[in-house]
Order: structure tokens, then C-alpha cells, then sequence
């Protein structure tokens, strides 16, 4: 092999050089309102809901809420339900 054919092969553009996109690890984790140090306002359980109103925010545990659950829709404007936090993934950790 002449000393030229060895540079060609060697040369970086002889390649194909592709540039191979990583692909991205995103995690998709939701960003939750509220985590454990969220208390309800009614009996301190952890909340799982933000019921938010002009006058303010409350935050209520699942029993709390659903208990109240139709007077809390008249008066907010705008409830954050992360009660799929205790859904199945959930009740086996406890299991
Ligand atoms: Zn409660």
C-alpha cells in the first residue's frame, strides 16, 4: 500500500462519517402541584387535591374532598386533582 492510499483511507472525510443523534432520555415525569409535605386543611391527611378560589387556596385529602366535592366546584375556579398519585403503583408499595 503507497503512503498516499494509506492517508485516503485514514482521511476522516473517506468515512461516511454520520453524525448518530443520542437519543434523548427524557424522563417524562409529571411536575406535580403538590407532594407530601401538602397537608389537607380539613384532617392533615396528605392532599391530594388544590381547590383554588378567588379568596384563596385549600387543599384537600381524597376523603375530604370528594366529601365536599360539589360545594368545592361551585366556589373555585379551577381544581388540581394528582389523586392518580394513589393509584395502583401506590396501593402494592403498601401491599
Ligand atoms: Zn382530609
Amino acid at each position: 500500500m503507497s503512503e498516499r492510499e494509506e492517508a485516503m483511507k485514514n482521511h476522516p472525510a473517506g468515512k461516511g462519517r454520520v453524525d448518530v443523534e443520542e437519543p434523548v432520555d427524557e424522563t417524562n415525569e409529571p411536575e406535580w402541584v403538590m407532594d407530601a409535605r401538602d397537608r389537607c386543611d380539613a384532617c392533615g391527611s396528605q392532599a391530594y387535591y388544590l381547590v383554588k378560589m378567588i379568596e384563596g387556596e385549600l387543599m384537600f385529602c381524597r376523603h375530604h374532598f370528594l366529601k365536599n366535592e360539589d360545594k368545592l366546584t361551585k366556589v373555585s375556579y379551577e381544581i388540581i386533582d394528582e389523586s392518580i398519585k394513589l393509584e395502583p403503583q401506590k396501593a402494592e408499595a403498601h401491599a
